[in-house]
This record gives structure tokens, C-alpha cells and sequence, in this order.
């Protein structure tokens, strides 16, 4: 039997692989069996995403191709439910942060976006991080104070703008030494980000429908990029919506921070902080103590996934 190798899983077409194994580049299928085990297991959408661990049996005739022959246990797991594909599709594995970026403007500030992105990160082992970038826009003063309510709650919030190189080597450095997956709508500037902190990378910056012509491979796939500098960013293509996956509504109001304070003391235990008497999460945004838009943010959330557990979605 031929001996297996360790490798790291860069992205995947399809059903082929690129792998970097050994500081080299393989191009690998899966091994049949492997696959037919996560079928069964449901694991997903795409059983192999960027960042994952794999062994792989080089292909004797070839240095450059091989088999994935085991997909190790992922320490996380960054998950969305791909609605098309009716299966949790998962984004990132093995990731350390998750950095939601957005931007004051074209596209426009979405903060329960923000709110969805940082529970599937937690709920997933990641830390969320919050990055506004195009600083160099004009920001209304009610963005200025949802960054701000964001660093309270005590998530890192980052400024940036790729187009004047402000608070690029801030966010190099809370990025450094650990691996990224960066989110956001299209048009936020991820690819202008990642070019400005290595212009090798040369990515394709521009408008949505340009950059995800047919045909063009730069950002319809999740990508890990390992860039001089210890940098490993996860690069995913632009994610409008973010259905959470592998979340119970009840789970949900773990990952509201600013819930925290306030739950122990609802009446009724557990309580969804929807509708049930003398719910104090209620109380505290009749208060104002916790934010209105975040409340609002948490029962979508929770009504969405009551909607998918009806509908028989596992
Ligand atoms: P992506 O879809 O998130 O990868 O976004 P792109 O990097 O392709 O950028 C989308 C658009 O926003 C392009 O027209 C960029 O030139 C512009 N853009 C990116 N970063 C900035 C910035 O910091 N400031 C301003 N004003 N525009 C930016
Ligand atoms: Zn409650």
C-alpha cells in the first residue's frame, strides 16, 4: 500500500483539488470511498472546503496530481445553508477568524449581516472581526455608532481603505499568524484589500457583474491564499445572503452577547426571547439597554431557521 502524505487544501473546481503538500502544488481527486462516507454522513455541499487537512497518496506517474485519501477533523468549520444546493455549504475549515468586511457605502452598511456573519463564526469556532473599509468615503455618523456598539459588545472592529492604504498594515497585523476567512457582499473590496496588502496577488477588482462573468475563475470559489508575510486568508466570492446551517434557534441567543446579561433572568427557562411572558432580553430593549436592531437581527434569525425546521431541513 503506498504511504500517505499530509496536505492543506488551497480550493476546489468542481471535483478537483489543489493541494499544497510538501511546498508543492497537487492537483487530487477524491477517493470514491471517502466521498461516499460524508455523503452519508450529510455532510455537505461541498465535502472539502479551502483550509482543510487531507492525506493524500501521490500519483506514482506524476508529482504534480494525487488522491485525497482522508479528510481530517476540522477544528472549524465556517457554514452557510446553500439554498440552490439545498446542503450546508461550508465556506472555510480549520479557520481562526472570521472577518466580515463592509463598507459605508455602494455597497450599502448592513449590520444584521454583520450579526448573522458573527453567530455562524462562533457557532463554527471562529472569531468574528469586524472590518469597515473605503474610510476614505464619507461615513454617516448612525455607521460611526453601530462600529462603535460593536467594539463594546467586545468584537474587534478594524477601519480600512484599500484605495488610500489607511488601516492596511492595522488589519495585516491582527491578521498575521493566523488564518482569515474574509466575508462580504460583492463590491465591499475584499479583492482591493488583499491586493493592497500584496500586489502579487494582482486579483480582479471590480463591478459584480464583471467579475462574475462565466468563465472568469478570479472569485466564484472560495480560495485559501498564503501570502509572504505569514498571512493565510481564505478569499470566499461575494456573499449576499448568509442563511445559517448546523444552528438550532434555540442556540442562537448564545452567540447574542449583549443577551448574555439579561437571560438568566427571563421567567420561563430556556426562553427563545420571543414572545414568552416576562422575557427579560424583551425588557432590556424596551430599556434600551440592548439595541433594537439587534433584537430585530435575532428573530429573523430565529424565525428562519423555525421556518427551515418545518420545512423538514436537517
Ligand atoms: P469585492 O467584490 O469585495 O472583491 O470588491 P472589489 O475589491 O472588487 O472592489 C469593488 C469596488 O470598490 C471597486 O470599484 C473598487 O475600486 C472599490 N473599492 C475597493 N476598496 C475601496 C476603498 O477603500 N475606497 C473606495 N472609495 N473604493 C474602494
Ligand atoms: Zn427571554
Amino acid at each position: 500500500m503506498s504511504s500517505t502524505l499530509p496536505a492543506e487544501v488551497l480550493y476546489g473546481i468542481n471535483t478537483i483539488y489543489c493541494v499544497r503538500c510538501e511546498d508543492r502544488l497537487m492537483q487530487c481527486r477524491i477517493k470514491g470511498k471517502v466521498l461516499g462516507r460524508q455523503k452519508r454522513e450529510g455532510r455537505s455541499y461541498n465535502p472539502i472546503a479551502p483550509g482543510d487537512r487531507v492525506a493524500v497518496i501521490p500519483d506514482p506517474l506524476s508529482t504534480r496530481e494525487g488522491l485525497i485519501v482522508e479528510v481530517l477533523e476540522r477544528k472549524s468549520s465556517l457554514t452557510r445553508w446553500n439554498k440552490k444546493g439545498r446542503a450546508t455549504q461550508v465556506l472555510a475549515a480549520n479557520a481562526d477568524l472570521a472577518v466580515c468586511v463592509s463598507s459605508p457605502g455602494s455597497p450599502p452598511f448592513r449590520p444584521r449581516f454583520i450579526d448573522r456573519l458573527a453567530v455562524a463564526a462562533e457557532a463554527g469556532g471562529l472569531e468574528p472581526v469586524v472590518v469597515l473599509n473605503k474610510a476614505d468615503l464619507p461615513c454617516p455618523s448612525e455607521i460611526r455608532e453601530r462600529l462603535e456598539h460593536y467594539k463594546r459588545m467586545g468584537y474587534r472592529v478594524l477601519t480600512c481603505s484599500a484605495r488610500s492604504g489607511e488601516g492596511i498594515v492595522a488589519l495585516r497585523e491582527a491578521l498575521q499568524g493566523k488564518t482569515a476567512v474574509l466575508v462580504g457582499q460583492s463590491g465591499v473590496g475584499k479583492s482591493s484589500i488583499l491586493n493592497s496588502m500584496s500586489p502579487a496577488l494582482q486579483l480582479k477588482v471590480g463591478e459584480l457583474s464583471q467579475k462574475h462573468d462565466r468563465g472568469s475563475h478570479t472569485t466564484n470559489y472560495s480560495s485559501l491564499l498564503l501570502i509572504e508575510g505569514d498571512l493565510r486568508i481564505i478569499d470566499t466570492p461575494g456573499v449576499r445572503e448568509l442563511e445559517l446551517a448546523e444552528i438550532l434557534p434555540e442556540e442562537v441567543g448564545f452567540h447574542f452577547r449583549d443577551f448574555t446579561p439579561h437571560s438568566s433572568g427571563c421567567e420561563f427557562q430556556p426562553c427563545l426571547h420571543a414572545g414568552e411572558p416576562g422575557c427579560a432580553v424583551v425588557r432590556a430593549v424596551e430599556r434600551g439597554e440592548i439595541h433594537a436592531d439587534r433584537y430585530e437581527s435575532y428573530l429573523r434569525i430565529v424565525r428562519e431557521l423555525q421556518d427551515s425546521e418545518r420545512q423538514g431541513r436537517g
